[in-house]
């Protein structure tokens, strides 16, 4: 270890291995000491009585057999208690007592995922394996975990329907100086199941902790970025940028990126999005619009022809390509002119006629700009990753951290040994964080850096309040609490967008009583596609590994390897992500022989069908494939965190395929048995409610200009909004070959 003794008597250590990073401490004195665990939560040094013992604390040997260090264990010693103890850096979990390996049913239970972890303490009374929750209580032997610093807000009982929830947070806040009484919030999550998933190893991100000057200079470029794309779109093509096409870009970027910034893209090929190409080409000479009325119809037809007209007349179109748009042009005006008792169908049938005919040909002129239009606005992401990075290490030095040690610090090999999946770790220097304040308006918590404010409704700030106590190792008294929450919802607001249902159907989640359905019948723990905020399970992967990290994320979906565990996947609706998602998961299941089972959403679109849905329908993988009927299920909405309650559910106006993906062993565990079928499907049934109003939430529904591409343009799984309440019948397609209907 090389120790570095910083200005302000803060001691750091950086790891020779590589395999972290120097972390600044808040809480001690000059002479206390944190080591350096690769292995702790996001990036972060675990204050350390241990590794690196303080004048009080005598030195601890590291004696323990070679098979607990391989399952994550290591002794320390607690300054409290002045006595050793054992911490797990993969489980988090702390003992008194040495860990033992358990030995466990190697044929009912290859993994073990139903034995204790190994190393935990066998209990007086029952010396059977058996899983220890987060929210036990200690038995003797067993050390308390880190919620003993903080006063839990939340209840920890299993599947809570209602919290109970004191303003006053457990991390300094200038309001929680008052206690409030305790309110009573409904919760949409449980934290409470355990993991089943056992997962390679995976290194630290190379990435900057969290810090929200930087995050406000992310926002401040992406806002300028959307601008950007904005008015090249109207200059170039004189349309408005494809609505929601800036961020399938971003997500469809990150699919391939290897650039510095957690969202911005500055190292992908090609520099031309393909997304984004198709968006603009699709709304190229005009975009058109739900078609509801006869007139409608004939509105867009006329438009429609005029614009093809003016387009190949303006730009540089060879000669038979402006030959053959005129030609069409002409005869669709002289059939307007003629035709006046046409009906609705015959617009639309004419409009299909002409888009088919000119289609091609404005393509052609228009691709060279449109490209133009992509790649610009990738080399300005590029240029403005590289200014946020200049920000983090400005912030480094304004701390007098030293910014040289970043340039250093390089990616470690993925590992190949299996361990039970932990939260995604960061590799780069933290500078200080600077204060975040927190106040209460309308029931929503408001957290205010520097004049900026984020909200988030109470019960998903306790939400996160709990994920952090049962996920971050560096900050048990919640000091960074309130700055680390106020970037992960900058960061979710700069990537969605700040307009009006802007970005909504990026992430709608499944209801709650489909999440209960899947863990109680098939074992499902882990969300694949999910954020701090919609996650129902405390494990889950998302876009943004190092603000997602310290409330439980296991990074990005495509960088987690596991080699058994029960999935839900509900991924956002990006071509590119989702194709991805399916490679993935396929070497996954063909790599593994332990149960591996995928249990995938997908919007049923067929005109024309997703490549991603296409490719999981004729899987070798695939156990069973359902159809939840438009109308009759619900999601809950993208923005759930800030929505009111009566906004939450939102009916579906497409259909959901859901997929079962599993390998055999997965199959003959949790495969998708008609009880299980009926369960699920019984689940999905909307519990009740009212349905919501229609209102835009992407580019598929909703409003007037919203519906007409939506066979083209791409949409989420995440849900639209819906208003129309039919019979709630749900309906099940059996394995694609047959495509009967039950
Ligand atoms: N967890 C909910 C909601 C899913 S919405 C459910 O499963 O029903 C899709 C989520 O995927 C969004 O929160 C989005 O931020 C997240 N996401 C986007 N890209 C991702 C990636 N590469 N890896 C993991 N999650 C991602």
């Amino acid at each position: 270890m090389l120790e570095l003794l910083a200005p302000g008597a803060l001691r750091f250590f950086v790891t020779t291995m590589g395999s972290t990073s120097i972390s600044s401490l808040h809480e001690a004195s000059a002479t206390t000491v944190i080591s350096m665990s690769t292995n702790h939560a996001p990036g972060q040094a675990v204050a350390s009585t241990s590794a690196q013992p303080s004048a009080t604390s005598p030195p601890v040997t590291q004696d323990l057999p070679e098979d607990l260090l391989a399952a994550g264990w290591c002794k320390c010693w607690s300054r409290r208690e002045k006595r050793p103890y054992y911490f797990n850096r993969f489980t988090n979990q702390s003992l008194w007592e040495v860990p033992t390996t358990v030995q466990h049913d190697s044929i009912s239970d290859p993994l073990g995922l139903n034995a204790a972890p190994v190393g935990s303490p066998r209990t007086t009374d029952d010396s059977a394996p058996r899983k220890r929750s987060s929210t036990e209580e200690p038995t003797a032997g067993l050390k308390r975990g880190r919620s003993e610093d903080v006063t839990p807000i939340t209840p920890v009982t299993p599947a809570p329907r209602i919290c109970k929830v004191t303003t006053e947070a457990p991390f300094a806040s200038p309001t929680s100086k008052h206690k409030a009484p305790l309110v009573a919030f409904p919760v949409f999550w449980n934290l409470e199941v355990p993991s089943n998933v056992v997962a390679r190893e995976m290194p630290p991100y190379l990435l900057f902790p969290p810090h929200p000057e930087a995050e406000l200079c992310r926002a401040q470029l992406t806002a300028r970025l959307r601008q950007h794309y904005q008015e090249l779109c109207q200059q170039r093509e004189g349309i408005d940028a494809p609505r929601e096409s800036f961020n399938r870009w971003m997500l469809e970027r990150k699919v391939r990126d290897r650039g510095t910034d957690p969202m911005l893209p500055s190292d992908c090929e090609p520099a031309v999005s393909p997304s984004m190409f198709r968006e603009i080409l699709n709304d190229i000479p005009i975009r058109l619009s739900r078609i509801k009325h006869r007139e409608d119809a004939k509105r867009q037809l006329f438009k429609y022809a005029e614009a093809a007209k003016r387009m190949i007349e303006s730009r540089n179109a060879t000669p038979d390509s402006r030959k053959i748009v005129k030609w069409n042009v002409e005869d669709t005006f002289n059939w307007l002119r003629k035709e006046l008792s046409a009906t609705k169908e015959d617009y639309l049938e004419r409009l299909d006629h002409l888009r088919q005919q000119c289609g091609p040909h404005l393509a052609d002129v228009a691709k060279e700009s449109v490209e133009g239009i992509c790649a610009k606005l990738y080399h300005l992401a590029c240029e403005y990753a590289q200014r946020v990075r200049s920000r983090h290490l400005e912030i480094l030095r304004e701390c007098n951290l030293p910014p040289d040690e970043v340039d250093s610090v390089t990616t470690s090999c993925m590992e190949e040994r299996a361990v039970p999946c932990h939260p995604a770790r960061l590799r780069l220097p933290e500078a200080p964080l600077p204060r975040v304040d927190l106040h209460v308006e309308s029931e929503q918590a408001c957290l205010r850096h520097r004049g900026e404010v984020v909200r988030v409704n109470q019960n998903y700030l306790a939400k996160l309040e709990q994920l952090y106590r049962l996920n971050c190792t560096d900050d048990s008294r919640f000091e960074k609490f309130l700055p680390r929450v106020w970037c992960m919802l900058r960061r979710y607001q700069t990537m969605f967008g700040l307009g009006a249902h802007e970005g909504l159907g990026l992430h709608g989640a499944l209801p709650v009583s489909v999440f209960e359905a899947l863990h109680r019948h098939f074992d499902v723990t882990f969300e694949c596609f999910a954020s701090p905020l919609n996650c129902y399970f405390a494990q889950y992967c998302s876009a943004f590994p190092d603000t997602d990290g310290y409330f439980g994320s296991r990074g990005t979906v495509l960088d987690l390897f596991p080699a058994s565990g029960s999935f839900e996947v509900n991924p956002p609706f990006g071509e590119e992500l989702m194709n991805s998602m399916v490679d993935h998961f396929e070497n996954l299941l063909a790599a593994s022989t332990e149960p591996l089972s995928f249990v995938v959403f997908v919007p049923e679109w067929r005109d024309p069908a997703t490549p991603a849905l296409l490719r999981m329908e004729e899987s070798c993988f695939k156990r069973r494939q359902l159809l939840v009927l438009p109308f009759e299920h619900e999601y809950r909405h993208g923005a759930q965190h800030v929505c009111r309650s009566e906004e939450l559910h939102i009916r579906a106006l497409h259909g959901t395929a859901i997929l079962f993906l599993q390998n055999d062993a997965a199959y003959a565990r949790w495969g998708p048995t008609p009880e299980r079928i009926r369960a699920l499907l019984e689940a999905y049934r909307p519990q009740g409610r009212a349905p919501q109003p229609a209102g835009p939430a992407d580019g598929t529904a909703g409003g007037d200009e919203a519906g007409g591409e939506e066979s083209t343009a791409p949409s989420s799984a995440g849900g639209t909004t819906g208003s129309i309440e039919t019979g709630g019948k749900l309906s099940e397609r059996k394995e694609s070959s047959d495509d009967e209907w039950v």
